[in-house]
C-alpha cells in the first residue's frame, strides 16, 4: 500500500493541471506507470496468489483513478484552461437568437408592399370612443356589433376598438386628401378562442382617398398586391356588406393549398377569402369633413393571422398565440 499512499500525496501535490498530468502519466501511463507496471506482474505470480494480488491492485488503480479526477475538478474550477489551450479557430456554437412572430412577419410583408405603392403606416389607440369605432363608420345605433355582447367596454362610450377603421377617421380628420395610409393593429371583439377565432388579434387596413379614385383602383391595387404576396395568382371579387363601405366586396384568391382544385382547407371551393374592401361610403367622408362630392376613396380590411394561416399552412390559430418555440422555429426566417 505504499504505492497508494506516495500516489495520494502526489495527486495532493500537483499545484495545477500540467503538474497532475505528469503525475497521471507516472501512475497510470500505459508504458512506465507505477500501477500499471503492477498489473504486468500479475501473470508472472502463482496461481493462487494472482487472484488476490489482482483484486488489490485493481481497487488501487480505481482508487488512483478517481483520486486524480477529483484533484482535476478541483484544479478546473480554480483556474480555467489557459487561453493557449482554446482552439480559437473552431466556430462558435450558435444559440438560437429568437425571429420575429409569423403574424409579425406578414404585417411587415404586407406593409412593404403598400409602401411601394406609396402608402404611409398609421396608428391610434386602442381605447377608443364609440364614435371613432361605430358612429362616425356609419353604424347604425341598433347595429349588433355594438352590444355588450360582441364589444369589449372599457366606460360608458369608451370600448377596446373591434377594428382598425377608428385609424382611418383619425388620419382623414387629421390630413387632407390625397390620402394614401395602412393602419396594422391589435383589436378585440368579445368572442370564444377556437381554432379560427381569437379575442384579440391583429388586423391590417388600408385607406386611399383623393379626386377621381374608382373601384377600378381599387380592384388593381389589391389584385397587385395578392400577385406579389401570394405569388401569381388567380382573384375574385364577390360583392358584400360593411356599413363603411358601398359598394363592398370581398376580395378570394385561388386556394394556396390545392391551386384551385377544391380542399379541405378551402371546402372544396378552390378559392379563399382574404379580406373585405369597398368604396368609402360618403357618410363616413362626411363624419370625417371631406368634401363627398369632390372626393372619393377605397378601403380594405385584412387579419394578418388569417393570411399567416394559409401561407404557413396552419390548421388552428391557437398556435400563433402559445409562444411555443418548436412551431416559430419553423417559420423564423
Ligand atoms: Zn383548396
Amino acid at each position: 500500500m505504499k504505492i497508494g499512499e506516495e500516489a495520494s500525496a502526489a495527486i495532493a501535490g500537483a499545484s495545477d493541471l500540467a503538474a497532475l498530468d505528469v503525475v497521471r502519466t507516472a501512475l497510470l501511463g500505459r508504458k512506465a506507470g507505477q500501477v500499471t507496471e503492477l498489473l504486468k506482474i500479475l501473470p508472472q505470480l502463482p496461481p493462487d496468489d494472482r487472484r488476490e494480488a489482482g483484486a488489490v491492485v485493481n481497487a488501487l488503480k480505481t482508487a488512483v483513478g478517481e483520486k486524480l479526477d477529483e484533484r482535476n475538478a478541483e484544479l478546473s474550477k480554480a483556474a480555467p484552461a489557459a487561453a493557449s489551450d482554446a482552439d480559437l479557430t473552431m466556430p462558435g456554437r450558435a444559440r438560437w437568437l429568437g425571429a420575429k412572430h409569423p403574424i409579425t412577419l406578414v404585417i411587415e410583408e404586407i406593409e412593404e408592399i403598400f409602401r411601394d405603392l406609396g402608402f404611409t403606416i398609421a396608428v391610434g389607440p386602442e381605447a377608443e370612443t364609440e364614435w371613432y369605432n361605430f358612429t362616425s363608420l356609419n353604424f347604425p345605433a341598433d347595429h349588433p356589433a355594438m352590444d355588450m355582447h360582441d364589444t369589449l367596454y372599457l366606460s360608458e362610450g369608451v370600448l377596446l376598438r373591434t377594428h382598425t377603421s377608428p385609424v382611418q377617421m383619425r388620419t382623414m380628420q387629421s390630413h387632407k386628401p390625397p390620402i394614401r395610409v395602412l393602419s396594422p393593429g391589435n383589436v378585440y371583439r368579445r368572442d370564444f378562442f377556437d381554432a379560427s377565432h381569437a379575442p384579440m388579434f391583429a388586423q391590417i387596413e388600408g385607406l386611399c382617398v383623393d379626386e377621381g379614385i374608382s373601384f377600378v383602383d381599387l380592384k388593381a391595387v389589391l389584385t397587385h398586391f395578392a400577385n406579389r404576396f401570394f405569388g401569381k395568382t388567380k382573384t375574385r371579387f364577390r360583392p358584400s356588406f360593411f356599413p363603411f363601405t358601398e359598394p363592398s366586396a370581398e376580395m378570394d384568391v385561388e386556394c394556396v393549398i390545392c391551386g384551385g382544385s377544391g380542399c379541405a382547407s378551402c371546402k372544396g371551393t378552390g378559392w379563399m377569402e382574404i379580406l373585405g374592401s369597398g368604396m368609402v361610403h360618403p357618410r363616413v367622408l362626411k363624419a370625417a369633413g371631406i368634401d363627398d362630392e369632390k372626393y372619393t376613396g377605397w378601403a380594405f380590411g385584412m387579419g394578418p393571422a388569417r393570411i399567416a394561416k394559409l401561407r404557413y399552412n396552419i390548421p388552428d390559430i391557437r398556435i400563433l398565440y402559445d409562444s411555443d418555440v418548436r412551431f416559430l422555429e419553423q417559420v423564423a426566417r
